[in-house]
């Protein structure tokens, strides 16, 4: 049984389907040091100032512009971590360090570079800076300002604003378990010598390897074998033990390919079978008692690009964030030309020395080392036949 009701649906229907089906995981708090690549479940609102005081933006003098250029009294010097004592009149200056608080009555810091020690307590600056070289208090950052919203995927730069706002255990979306299995009686684990018509299993080590990318641990189960015995028992304890599976194999029309009929025997409901996209056509994406299903293709170029149009944006809908990927237009670099059009294509690239989309060596799905040297993939959308070199075509970048 191969469901054949289902009708193939285009890339954009397929995500949109995939990602509706996706609920909300709960919130925990983290440490700061272990929220790297989680989303935010909390709206962060700053406590203070930032930054809190008028700062010097350089190592220098800080003075009044009329007096430039002049000599005048050094009446303190103010390293960064203290603050002033003295405020600033006609004919001083104060010696301060890049970002130490400037003086009452500062109007500018003049660099040192632009400075001569005159003896006797006195400091010759040349010309005023083009600059105030002050960052004003606030500058960044008023105090019951929004600095983060909810949803939003923590990167280093997110950390570092968190730090500030003194939030050291930030509220986020619970990470999905995750488990994975490939399928086919053809395949041994890496690191055993296939035997004759055996290959070895690149797809687990893949996709294991794709969700660590999202910060997710996913746990492994092996390989399961093109029986439904095998397949059931395989898919049941991992459906028992994750929220999400990923399986690779067994979901196309051959005879031995049986997941998606093993994931409705399972209690799961089927919501599609196939996209119009190339490679990755067949899929079977499934969801029912709080869990989801995807049972990927085989092949490791089409269970790769799967995981990257349908499973993060998946994954990251259950943390309570939308997957934006990164897409530009680019000029290609040559001719092309394909014979059928009825899917969206995928062909791996680099971005040559001209900024143009260039082919990689791809031989199709199998080829999985053509992703080791490509840096994105250009879409030929369905209905194209040709491009023509200069033609502007969308390209992914891969990370
Ligand atoms: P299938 O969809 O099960 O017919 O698999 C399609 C192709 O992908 C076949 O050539 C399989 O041998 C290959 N394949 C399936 N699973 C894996 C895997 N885990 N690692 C590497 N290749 C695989
Ligand atoms: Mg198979």
């Amino acid at each position: 049984m191969n469901t054949p009701a289902f009708e193939t649906l285009a890339y954009d229907a397929a995500r949109s389907l995939i990602e509706d089906a996706a609920w909300t995981l709960e919130p925990e708090r983290v440490d700061l040091d272990r929220a790297i690549g989680r989303v935010l479940a909390e709206t962060i609102v700053s406590d203070m100032d930032m930054p809190p005081f008028d700062k010097s933006a350089v190592d220098g003098y800080a003075c009044l512009r009329d007096d430039l250029p002049g000599e005048l009294d050094l009446l303190e010097t103010i390293p960064a971590g203290h603050a002033p004592n003295l405020r600033l009149h006609s004919g001083a200056c104060t010696k301060v360090m890049t970002g130490a608080p400037v003086p009452d009555g500062a109007e500018c810091v003049v660099m040192v570079e632009r400075s001569e020690l005159r003896g006797n307590g006195r400091v010759y600056l040349s010309a005023a800076p083009e600059g105030r070289n002050i960052i004003p208090r606030a500058e960044d950052v008023a105090a019951g300002q929004k600095l983060l919203r909810a949803g939003a995927r923590l990167a280093p730069a997110h950390l570092a604003v968190l730090a500030t706002a003194g939030c050291v255990r930030p509220k986020v979306h619970a990470l999905p378990k995750v488990g994975i299995i490939s399928t086919g009686t053809e395949i041994v684990p890496p690191d055993q010598k296939p035997g004759p018509a055996q290959i070895r299993n690149s797809n687990g080590t893949q996709l294991r390897a794709l969700c660590a990318t999202m910060g997710i641990e996913a746990k492994c189960y092996g390989v399961a074998e093109d029986s439904e015995a095998s397949l059931a028992q395989a898919l049941r304890i991992a459906l028992e033990e994750c929220t999400v599976v990923l399986s690779t194999g067994g979901v196309s029309m051959g005879d031995y390919d049986l997941v998606p009929e093993t994931l409705e025997q399972l209690g799961l409901r089927l919501r599609l079978r196939r996209v119009a996209i190339q490679p990755g056509k067949p899929i079977a994406f499934g969801t029912g008692n709080g869990r989801a299903a995807f049972g990927l293709s085989g092949n490791p170029n089409s269970s790769y690009l799967q995981f990257e149009l349908f499973v993060r944006p998946f994954l990251m809908r259950l943390q309570g964030a939308r997957h934006v990927p990164i897409e530009v237009l680019l000029p290609a670099a040559e001719n092309f030309t394909r014979k059928h059009a009825d899917r969206l294509l995928w062909l791996p690239v680099v971005i040559n020395a001209q900024g143009h989309a260039e082919r990689v060596r791809y031989h199709g799905s199998a080829h999985i080392h053509s992703y080791t040297v490509c840096q994105g993939l250009m879409q030929l959308p369905p209905g194209t036949t040709q491009i023509a070199k200069g033609d502007h075509l969308r390209v992914r970048l891969l990370s």
